[in-house]
């Protein structure tokens, strides 16, 4: 790849690009093509411990700054990502294979949302004072130290700045480790917070695989980790945390129900409900991809969802016309193949799709199950490609039983027009992020995050500042100290 927007090396790490080619080699490979584009280094352990020193040598300085100098240099970060939003979303999509259509229009720019949220957020972190007739109790919001940040391979940008930009505000640094399989949009978001004037060792990013991640989250130097990616990982990275009591977010995987009821718009619900399982081929962890449908508009439902996922236009994710790409990669591509065959071997009716495309690199059809019932694998794991289940239902209570019946909790979404309903059903439903009438909106100013195996802490919105700092509690007495004796 010869792309302005290149990383000329595998690390970012104090300030500037650092490469150690004695680390393991990852490939870059582009989806679209099956080609390798670019190969970065996995971070030996001289890189770790370097990315670490760097990042404990510059907090307690940043820290000190205050917080609108900081949130300045984040805004500043945001402008230039919006002003060079093209290439960065050419990188993006040769990252992750997601057509420019979206990546034009959410990556970079969700990331430079949060710069710019956070940036101005940044000034206004305060504690509180709390009277107590003549003494007072008065709060400090401090930093938390040294955060480690590990990313997932579906938004890459978006990851970096969603963790980055609230732990900077806050006065922390950070070592940040994006996907083994999107190595490249971390580090220019490194890259161009340091062109804003974020001082050295503020925000790193290193490379590598799950034993690099491993290496980040049990270092006694760091004193948060934030994790976006699967279950099983969340499990294993929040036990390696609690051992030396670091804070965790963790943002994991979903299994998450959409609503129909019989009154709902019809088109808006199939609106919804491609939304929520064929963005980013489906690569998207808060999906609605348990969809129920009351029994007296699923045929209606299934023929206008099956018309509308005909009109994909899959091919070439450079072609601002495609709106469907490639699966991140051959492996995720295998693994969805799989869950299809299970999915037509346990007896689910297939509506469209259902193989991978006839052409080159890693693509799959948009694929939809009807008749799915709660016990089919396809119903009950995360899939993480663009395969949509649709189960029937009769009733309101039995719905509300059946959409909590998982283990995860990330997103539910409600379509009907009777509102009372509409809340009613959301004050129910065991999830995090919410939606009625809509599908996956994201954006900065509301909390984002999931309950029970879905994650613990949110991101975006002031929720994110409560998990980027501590509160320090301070006692003032005004007169004499009485003692016992
Ligand atoms: P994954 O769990 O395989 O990997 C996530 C990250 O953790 C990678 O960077 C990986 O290298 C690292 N890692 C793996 N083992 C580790 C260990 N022992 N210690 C430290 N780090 C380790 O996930 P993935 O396949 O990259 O991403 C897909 C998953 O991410 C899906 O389950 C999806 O739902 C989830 N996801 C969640 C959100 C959210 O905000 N809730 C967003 C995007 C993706």
């Amino acid at each position: 790849m010869t792309h302005p927007a290149q990383p000329t090396a595998s690390h970012f790490i104090n300030g500037e690009y650092v490469e150690d080619t004695a680390g393991t080699p990852i490939p870059v490979i582009y989806a679209a093509t099956g080609e390798q584009i670019a190969t970065v280094h996995a971070a030996t352990p001289a890189i770790v411990e370097k990315a670490l020193a760097s990042g404990k040598a510059a907090q307690k300085a940043w820290a000190k700054m205050s917080g609108t100098e900081r949130g300045r240099i984040l805004r500043r970060a945001a402008d230039i990502i919006r002003e060079r939003n093209h290439e960065l979303s050419v990188l993006e999509t040769y990252d992750t294979g997601k057509p420019m259509q979206e990546t034009l229009a959410v990556d970079a720019t969700s990331g430079a949302d949060a710069l710019e949220y956070f940036g101005g957020l940044a000034g206004s972190l305060t504690g509180e004072h709390i009277p107590l007739g003549e003494d007072w109790v008065y709060t400090i919001r401090e930093a938390l130290g040294l955060c480690v940040g590990i990313g997932a391979w579906n938004y890459p940008t978006q990851i970096a700045c969603w963790k980055g930009a609230p732990a900077l505000a806050c006065g922390n640094t950070m070592v940040f480790k994006p996907s083994e399989a999107t190595p490249l949009c971390a580090l220019k978001v490194a890259e161009i917070l340091h062109e804003a004037g974020l001082p050295a060792g503020v925000y790193n990013v290193v490379q590598g695989m799950g034993e690099v991640g491993a290496a980040l989250v049990t270092d006694p130097r760091v004193d948060k980790v934030s994790l976006t990616g699967s279950v099983p990982t969340g499990k294993k990275v929040y036990a390696a945390a609690a051992a030396d009591m670091k804070h965790v977010t963790m943002e994991l995987g979903g299994k998450s129900p959409m609503i129909v009821f019989d009154d709902a718009d019809i088109e808006n619900a199939v609106g919804g409900a491609i939304n929520g399982n064929f963005y980013s081929s489906g690569q998207v962890c808060s999906n609605g991809t348990r969809v129920f449908v009351q029994k007296g508009i699923k045929e209606k439902f299934l023929a206008r969802l099956a018309e509308r996922t005909g009109n994909a236009v899959i091919g070439d994710p450079m072609d601002e016309a495609t709106s469907f790409g490639p699966m991140v990669n051959e492996n995720q591509m295998n693994i969805v193949l799989g869950y299809i065959e299970k999915g037509k071997a346990e007896g689910a009716r297939l509506i469209c799709g259902g193989a991978r495309c006839d052409m080159p690199g890693w693509y799959l059809q948009p694929t939809v199950f009807a008749d799915v019932t709660d016990d089919m694998t396809i119903a009950r794991e995360e899939i993480f490609g663009p395969v949509m289940s649709v189960l029937d239902f009769e009733t309101e209570e039995e719905v509300v039983a059946r959409a909590n019946d998982t283990e995860f909790g990330l997103s539910a979404g409600v379509f009907t027009r009777d509102f009372t309903r509409a809340h009613r059903v959301i004050g129910n439903l065991e999830a995090g992020s919410c939606f009625i009438n809509s599908y996956n909106d994201a954006p900065v100013e509301a909390p984002f995050g999931g309950v029970k195996a879905s994650g613990v802490g949110r991101e975006n919105s002031k929720e994110a500042i409560k998990h980027f700092s501590q509160v320090k509690s301070v006692y003032v007495r005004m007169g004499d100290v009485e003692a016992a004796f």
